[in-house]
Formats: structure tokens, sequence, C-alpha cells
């Protein structure tokens, strides 16, 4: 093989997404050299969340997508890649370190033998990345965030966690003994590009495909909440891996999607870091230090002297009259919602645009920006009584960021628009928080 051929990164990002890709044009000596296909796809994962969109509206007659639950997924895949500004991802850091240091056998970066091999060690280390990740509960802590939405759609593919990286870099390591760290790199975003397709249910079955590879029918059970789905399907690529090692089920009854038991709030931080909590305080209403430590190592439903996994009767029962938790919110504030959403995301994306120019302090004040809008969002959303007053705070931060550079408007002629919205949204705001402590004043009085 002649070695990597320069890519076109539009058809590339979209090709890589189906993994429709040859190892002539994706093997690389240097990881330096690996192209940013997860960065290339970013327009085609939003082009086919709009496609599903409106093919869903004009199959079913109702979005597939809601505003609150759409919006928080995406806010959560903007955090799980929030790290990625200050540090290369854990995964690959940990694989060059045993790569550079341990390697048994150093197998050629041009071979495609090397490449297919690679292929099958990444979704193979997935398979079990993704199984511990259910069945261990400390891990789970970082993977319930994926499994939190009680849709399945292409937004609930983005909903990713902050912290699953740190721990999931062990399980690749054996890789690193034989495959150079370029082919982890570029296999690493393929695996994972692979799967924001298949989170639909507009694709219904694709035949002999079924077999072989993960479909979105396979991921859909994995989504589950009814008792036949729980623990099943955790295939990357392939679904031949569960049928291997017996985790494989197909759809029997209507999937209710989500968590057993539903979180039922769309705090962005929350979604994020709550299960870390519940397992401390779990851990300590047990007596013996072993219940204590087992809390965190075996599975979410164990319970002391039951099996690792624990078993399933305690579990809310799963009628398939379940409703997904959709709060009913005003047209007016829906639109403020979004604008606000759609300008940290433009200062979001600006931030991993120019962050070698940026100071490490710059970087992390925009972060803490974002990290602000997007729980104000989700306060918005729950309609919480501290709602107004955190964004009157988060209005005044925005401002202050507008006029001195640090973000821009939604568009550059239309800055002083901008502002007088934004300024009116902060009297708004200011008004209506005023009224509501009026309201519990006179309550108490
Ligand atoms: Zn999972
Ligand atoms: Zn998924």
């Amino acid at each position: 093989m002649a070695g990597a051929v320069k890519p076109d990164s539009v058809s590339m990002g979209a090709r890589a997404m189906f993994f429709m890709i040859t190892p002539n044009e994706s093997s690389f000596q240097k990881v330096e050299d690996v192209p940013q296909y997860v960065q290339q796809a970013t327009p085609f994962f939003i082009g086919l969340m709009v496609l599903e969109l409106v093919v869903g509206f004009l199959k079913t007659g109702a979005p597939v997508v809601t505003l609150s639950d759409g919006l928080t997924s995406v806010s959560a895949g903007m955090i799980s890649r929030l790290p990625l500004l200050f540090m290369r991802g854990c995964e690959l850091t940990a694989y060059m370190f045993v790569w550079d240091r341990y390697r048994l056998l150093e197998l050629p970066w041009d071979s495609a033998w090397t490449w297919w091999i690679a292929f099958l060690g990444v979704d193979f280390c997935y398979y079990w990345v993704h199984r511990l990740a259910h069945e261990v509960s400390i891990i789970w802590a970082a993977h319930q965030v994926h499994h939190s939405s009680e849709y399945y759609n292409l937004t609930t593919a983005l909903r990713q966690s902050l912290t699953q990286q740190f721990t999931s870099w062990i399980f690749y390591l054996p890789m690193a003994l034989i495959a150079p760290p370029a082919l982890f790199a570029a296999h690493i975003q393929f695996n994972l590009l692979y799967q924001f397709w298949i989170h639909t249910e507009l694709i219904k079955d694709l035949g002999p495909l079924e077999w072989v590879f993960n479909t979105p029918t396979h991921h859909k059970v994995h989504h589950g909440r009814n008792t036949y789905c729980l623990d099943k399907n955790y295939g990357g690529i392939l679904i031949i891996w569960d049928r291997l090692f017996g985790t494989f089920a197909a759809e029997k009854e209507k999937v209710v999607f989500g968590l057993v038991s539903p979180i039922n709030t769309f705090e962005i931080l929350y979604v994020q870091l709550h299960y870390y909590l519940y397992l401390l305080r779990r851990s300590t209403a047990f007596k013996t230090i072993s219940d204590k430590l087992l809390t965190f190592i075996n599975g979410p439903s164990w319970k002391p002297g039951k099996p690792r996994l624990g078993d399933y009767i305690d579990n809310p029962k799963v009628t398939g009259q379940e409703v997904p938790h959709d709060p009913s919110w005003s047209l007016p504030l829906q639109m403020y919602v979004v604008i606000h959403f759609l300008l940290a995301l433009g200062t979001y994306h600006d931030v991993f645009e120019n962050k070698m120019m940026l100071s490490q302090l710059t970087i992390l004040g925009m972060t803490c920006y974002v990290l602000l809008t997007l729980t104000s969002m989700g306060f918005l959303i729950d309609k919480r009584p501290r709602a107004a007053v955190l964004e009157m705070l988060r209005c005044v931060v925005m401002v202050t960021m507008l006029r001195y550079g640090y973000m821009k408007p939604l568009l550059p002629a239309l800055i002083v628009t901008t502002e007088a919205f934004v300024s009116l949204s902060l009297l708004y705001w200011a008004l209506q928080s005023f009224s509501q402590m009026l309201s519990i004043k006179k309550k108490a009085n």
C-alpha cells in the first residue's frame, strides 16, 4: 500500500459516519496526521438531525424530537468535549504512553492487514468498555448520561458523558502492545461516528446486515428500560460480540426508552453528575465495608445478598403506556432559550476553532460561560424558582463578553440589536423575579 492519500474532508466526514472508508485513505504514520473525522462530520450531524425531524414529522405527524430533550442532549454532547480544550483525550494519551514504552511488536502502519486488525481490536475493546460501563456502578455513573433521554433519535447519540473517558482508556491498552497509535486514533473516531446514525426509530429492519452489524433496531433495544432490554446489545459497529458472549437480545414488545428510574430534569450538570452522589449516599447506608465497596463495583441493580448484577425485581414495571417527562412551556420562552443556546453554541465553536491562539485563562472563562448558559437553560426548562436570578446574572456576563469581544453576536450586523435584545431580556427577567419574590412574600405573610 502506498500510504495515506490526502483526504477530501467533506465527503470523508460523511463516509466515515457509515464506515465507508478504505485503509488506503485512512492509514497514517503519525498521530498528528490523523484527520479530525468527528469534527469534519459535524455538518452531517446537523443535516441528518434536520432530515430525521422532517421525515419523522411526515411519517408520524408528530415531531420525533422535543426541544427540551433535544437541547439537553446536544448540551451534554458539548460538555463531554470541553476537556479537549485543555488536554488530549485520555484514551489516546494512555495508548501512546504504553506504545512508546511497552510495545511487544510493531505492526506496519501502512498495511491493510494492520488496518483491519485495528478495526476489530477497537470494536472488540469497545464491547467490553460498554459492557463494563453497564455492569460496574462507578463506570455506569458516567455512562448513564447517554441513557438518560426518554426519546430515541439522532440527538440522543450526542448525549455523551463528561467523565466516561477517564475510565474507558484502560480497556484499549492491550491493543497498544501491537497496533500503531495513528491507526487507533482513526478507528476510535470511526467507531464513535458509526454509532451516530443508528440512534433513530425511522430505519427499520436491515435484512442480513442485522446478523453482523449493530443497527438502529439492535441499538434501540440497548436503550430500552423494559426488563428484556436491560444489559443487552453492547456492540459498537459489529453485533457479533453480543451474539458470541450471550448479551444479544432482539426487539420483542414495545421498547420504552430511558433510565429504569427517569431523572425528570433538564439541569445539565445534574444529568452528568447525579449518579455519583447517589452512589455515595447509597454506600453510606450499608453497614459493612465490603457492602460499601461493592456498591461501586457491582452492577447498578445489585443489593447485599444478590448476585453481582443483582436482579431486576425491584425495578419499576414497564407497561408500555409511559409518557416521557416533557414540560410544557410558552413559545416566547422557547424562542428565548433557542436564541441564547445558539449564542452559546457560537462561543463554543469559536473557542474550539481558536484554542491555539487564546490564553488558558480566556479559554477557561469562555468554558465557564458556556457551562453557565447551558445550566441556566436547564433551570429555565425545569421552571426552577431560581431560574430568573441565575438567568439575570448570566445576561450580565453575556453583555460584558459581547462588549469586550469575547463572543460574537449571531450576526455581526446585528450587534446593537443583540445587545438591545439582551438588555430587554435582562429587564424582563428582573421584573419577573421581582414579582416572584413579592408573591412569595405575600404568601408568607
Ligand atoms: Zn449503553
Ligand atoms: Zn446509544
